[in-house]
C-alpha cells in the first residue's frame, strides 16, 4: 500500500528517525538526506576520493569516470533521450547559479538588438536578477533587450494566461519559467507557453521545487534548459545542474571549466537520483499533494487563516493547475514571523518570511509548509490542531 511505502522511505532518513518530536515543514528550503546519499558520501571519500579530470592512478580515474556516469543520471532522470548527443549536462552550485549561467553564457552571446524576452516577475528572485544582470550586460555592448513581466495568476495557479498571449511576439527570443511556484506551489503550465510561442524559443525552467517532487521530463514538457539544486533534491548544498538541449540551437559552453569540479557533491546528486528514481517521483508527488489537499481542506474551516494561492487543492478541471507540496498562509491577526515561532515551539519547523520572492510578491510574508515524502498526515493533523487553537 501507498502507507507501507511511504513508512519503509521514511526510515531511511537519519535526522526524521532520530526526531520523533519534530515536523520537518521546511523541504522547499533544503530536504532532508536519505542513507543512501549520505552512505554514498562516506563511500566515495573513505574509498577512491581524488581531483576529477588529472592523474591517471585508478582513484582518479574513478573519479573521472563517477563525473562522466553522474552526467548520463542527470540526462536519464530528466527523460532526455538523446543519448547525450546533442545535449548537455553542466554542473554548477545551485539554481542561483545555474539559471545566472545561463543567462551570462547563453542569453548574452545569443540575443540580437530588439529581442524580448519574457520572465517571471513574482517568482523567486534567482530567476528574475540573472535575466535583469542579462539585459544590463547586452546593453553595454549597445544591445537593447525588453524584458517581459510574466504575472503569476493565483485563481488558477498558474501564469497568467492572457498576459502570456498578449507578451508574446515576433520578437520572443526566449522565456524563463519556474515548474512549480515557492511560495504558491502551483505547478505551472509549461506546456501552454511551449503552445504560445511556438516550437524554435527557448525555455529555461526553474525546477529547483520540482526535481524530486514529481516526474519532469524534458521531452514530454519540451524545453530547453532545466535548472535545479541538489541540495533540495536530497543531495548536497554547493552541487547543481543545468541541462541544456542543443538540438534547438546554438550550443551552450558554459565557461569557467578549469577548476576543481565539486566531485563528492555530484557523487551525492547520482545517489540522490537513484534514491528518488526507486523512490518513484509520480508516487512521492501523489503523497505530498494529498498531504497539502489535508492542510488546504483543514485551513479553509479555520476563519483566521488566508491560504496563498489558489484555495483548490486538485485540479477541479482542466484550466486550474494542481497545488504541490507547498502551502502558504498567513494569519489575519498574528504576524508570520510570530506564527513561525510559536510554530516551532511546538516542533513544527516551517519558513516564515517573504521567500526571496521577487519584485510583485507577497510584502507581508507567509509561513510555508513544504512536504516531502518522509511527512505524514499524523503531521499535518497535529499542525492543524495548533492551528487551530490559534483561530476563535
Ligand atoms: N528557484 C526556486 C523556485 C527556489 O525555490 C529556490 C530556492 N528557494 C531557488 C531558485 C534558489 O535555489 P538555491 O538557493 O539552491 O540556488
Amino acid at each position: 500500500t501507498l502507507q507501507e511505502w511511504q513508512q519503509a522511505l521514511r526510515e531511511q532518513f537519519p535526522i526524521i528517525v532520530a526526531n520523533p518530536g519534530l515536523a520537518y515543514l521546511d523541504s522547499a528550503a533544503t530536504a532532508q538526506k536519505p542513507h543512501a546519499v549520505l552512505d554514498a558520501v562516506q563511500t566515495y571519500l573513505t574509498t577512491t576520493n581524488a581531483n576529477a579530470g588529472r592523474g591517471s592512478y585508478p582513484w582518479a580515474n574513478r573519479t573521472t569516470s563517477l563525473m562522466a556516469q553522474a552526467r548520463r543520471r542527470v540526462a536519464e532522470f530528466l527523460g532526455d533521450r538523446d543519448d547525450g548527443d546533442r545535449s548537455a549536462v553542466h554542473f554548477v552550485s545551485g539554481t542561483t547559479e545555474g539559471l545566472r549561467t545561463v543567462a551570462r553564457d547563453w542569453l548574452t552571446t545569443h540575443l540580437g538588438d530588439g529581442d524580448e524576452i519574457i520572465v517571471p516577475f513574482a517568482d523567486h528572485q534567482a530567476n528574475l536578477l540573472p535575466w535583469l544582470e542579462a539585459q544590463q550586460l547586452l546593453a553595454a555592448q549597445g544591445v537593447r533587450i525588453t524584458v517581459h513581466q510574466l504575472p503569476y495568476q493565483a485563481s488558477s495557479h498558474d501564469y497568467d494566461p492572457a498576459a502570456l498571449a498578449e507578451l508574446v511576439g515576433e520578437r520572443t527570443a526566449f522565456v524563463a519559467a519556474t515548474h512549480v511556484h515557492h511560495v504558491y506551489g502551483g505547478n505551472l503550465n509549461v506546456h501552454r507557453i511551449r503552445q504560445a510561442v511556438g516550437p524554435r524559443v527557448p525555455i529555461c525552467l526553474d525546477a529547483a521545487q520540482s526535481v524530486g517532487h514529481l516526474p519532469l521530463d524534458v521531452g514530454e514538457l519540451d524545453v530547453d534548459f532545466v535548472v535545479f539544486s541538489g541540495h533540495k533534491a536530497m543531495a548536497l548544498p554547493g552541487s547543481g545542474v543545468v541541462w541544456a538541449r542543443n538540438a534547438r540551437g546554438p550550443r551552450f559552453e558554459p565557461g569557467g571549466w578549469s577548476g576543481t569540479p565539486n566531485t563528492t557533491g555530484v557523487i551525492a546528486l547520482t545517489a540522490a537520483l537513484d534514491w528518488l528514481t526507486a523512490a518513484d517521483p509520480a508516487r512521492i508527488e501523489r503523497w505530498t499533494v494529498a498531504l497539502a489537499a489535508r492542510l488546504t481542506e483543514g485551513l479553509s474551516g479555520l476563519t483566521s487563516y488566508q491560504v496563498l494561492g489558489c484555495q483548490l487543492s486538485l485540479a477541479a478541471d482542466s484550466t486550474v493547475q494542481q497545488r504541490q507540496g507547498i502551502v502558504s498562509f498567513r494569519h489575519h491577526g498574528i504576524k508570520s514571523d510570530d506564527l513561525g515561532f510559536v510554530l516551532a515551539s511546538h516542533g513544527f519547523l516551517v519558513r516564515s518570511d517573504s521567500h526571496c520572492q521577487a519584485r510583485a510578491g507577497e510584502q507581508e510574508g507567509s509561513v510555508r509548509v513544504s512536504l516531502h515524502v518522509h511527512n505524514t498526515p499524523g503531521e499535518i493533523d497535529r499542525l492543524l490542531a495548533v492551528l487551530r487553537s490559534l483561530s476563535p
